[in-house]
């Protein structure tokens, strides 16, 4: 007996009510993002290995361990299954000098990525993102309004418990500066602290703000802070951000700890969490990325995006449609003889408009009108030899009509 499968362990299937919430989300996502004056953009599901290495970072988690690669053996060129959207929307700006258009320009996608994780609740191996770039520009406003964006996508979901962090890194140069001072600051308190996190001084001073022991969480509350060691442009950048949203009536707190690792993020960081997701409370995040577009081949461009993951942000929506599409007009027929007539009128029916189906799983009469009711059917038209029937399914009310006023009768309000 041949086998039978099953998905990959982290990956799913979409179908039934999950496929109706994830087109709800779509369509609220090019809502929220066109009117914005952001454009979809689509690039490839792989890209050149190359340029997450770069544009992603070499030492992160991503890049280290959790990327699909394979080789291409006709041209030995190595090839990655895209674990994030940010570089190969920056390649494809680049590509189609898109730096010709004024700035800042405005891009958004929904698209599957892949990463080699553990797979657990809301983390998985294939997963879906909403997510914008506004690549051109280093105006605060924008930073302001991208975050802003992303509050209305979750609000507009009606996503619980949702909490925004906000911090600033300042510059590669400035976190260098304050890595050197807070590595010192901890080798001076290494007896007070955790032993995992005396182990990772060197290579990742910044987790110490994450240890959940007391002795550690007592050393760190009197750690120097990023925050208070940032160059003035930068400072004055991150205050106008807080300011432009504090006109909006965004909530948000100040988080200092706040890290996203790569080297090439500069100022404005932010993620949305929400507590009604468990472990994995992240449910979007971005931040902004001027270092990025040098680090793959092309000219100093500010830019700043951010990535919301679909699944979860659905984990917490509550403005979702659980129902079916509507049938507007179930066909059904008395014998085979009439099934070339039920298929024209079924057809008919959707050339003007109509959601209709047809009966396709030779029942009866009988299973046809239960099926018709399954399907939550507004009317069904009934063929027999002795005419059509139309009856309203709400009602009940059942009369004979002619077969080519069909249409006409079921666009009215009632019978
Ligand atoms: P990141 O690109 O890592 O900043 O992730 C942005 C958002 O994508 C997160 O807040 C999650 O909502 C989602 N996400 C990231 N990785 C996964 C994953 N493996 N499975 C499901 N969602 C994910």
């Amino acid at each position: 007996m041949s086998r039978r499968w099953q998905a990959p362990r982290g990956t799913f299937d979409v179908l039934g009510e999950e496929a109706v919430a994830r087109a709800h989300l779509e369509a609220l996502a090019r809502r929220v993002l066109e009117s914005a004056g952001y454009r979809r953009i689509e690039t490839p599901v792989f890209e050149h290995t190359e340029l997450f290495a770069r544009g992603v970072g070499e030492s992160t988690d991503v890049v280290q361990k959790e990327m699909y690669t394979f080789a291409e053996e006709a041209d030995g060129a190595s090839y990655t299954l895209r674990p994030e959207g940010t570089a190969p929307v920056c390649r494809a700006y680049l590509e189609h000098g898109m730096f010709k258009q004024p700035a800042p320009v405005k891009l958004w996608y929904l698209s599957s990525f892949f990463r080699r994780e553990r797979p657990q609740k809301g983390r998985y191996r294939q997963f879906w993102q909403v997510g914008i770039e506004a690549i051109g520009s280093d105006e605060p406003a924008v930073d302001a309004e991208s975050i802003l964006l992303l509050a209305e996508l979750l609000e507009a979901l009606g996503c619980r418990g949702v909490r925004l962090r906000l911090g600033s890194l300042g510059t590669p140069a400035t976190r260098q500066l304050y890595r050197t001072e807070l590595q010192a600051y901890l080798r001076a308190h290494a007896d007070e602290l955790a032993a995992e996190v005396v182990a990772r001084i060197d290579l990742n001073p910044l987790r110490a703000f994450d240890a959940g022991d007391r002795g550690t969480r007592r050393v760190m509350s009197g750690a120097p802070r990023l925050l208070d060691r940032l160059a003035d442009d930068d400072r004055e950048h991150f205050a106008t951000v807080c300011e432009l949203l504090d006109e909006a009536g965004q909530a948000y707190t100040v988080d200092p700890t706040l890290v996203r690792g790569l080297d090439y993020y500069t100022r404005t960081v932010f993620e949305f969490t929400s507590d009604a997701l468990g472990a994995q409370s992240g449910v979007g995040g971005g931040g902004r990325y001027d270092g990025l577009m040098e680090e793959i081949g092309g000219p100093p461009t500010p830019g700043i995006g951010w990535a919301a993951g679909v699944e979860r942000m659905l984990m917490t929506a509550t403005t979702v449609p659980a129902a079916e599409p509507p049938t507007d007009l179930f066909v059904a027929y008395a014998s085979p003889a009439l099934r070339a007539a039920a298929f024209r009128l079924a057809a008919d029916a959707r050339r003007a408009g109509q959601a209709a189906t047809l009966e396709l799983g030779g029942r009866s009469l009988k299973g046809q009108l239960r099926q018709a009711d399954r399907a939550g059917a507004r009317y069904v038209a009934i063929l027999g030899d002795e005419g059509v029937a139309l009856r309203d399914m709400e009602t009940g009310d059942q009369r004979d009509v002619d077969m080519a006023t069909v249409i006409h009768h079921i666009t009215r309000p009632a019978l």
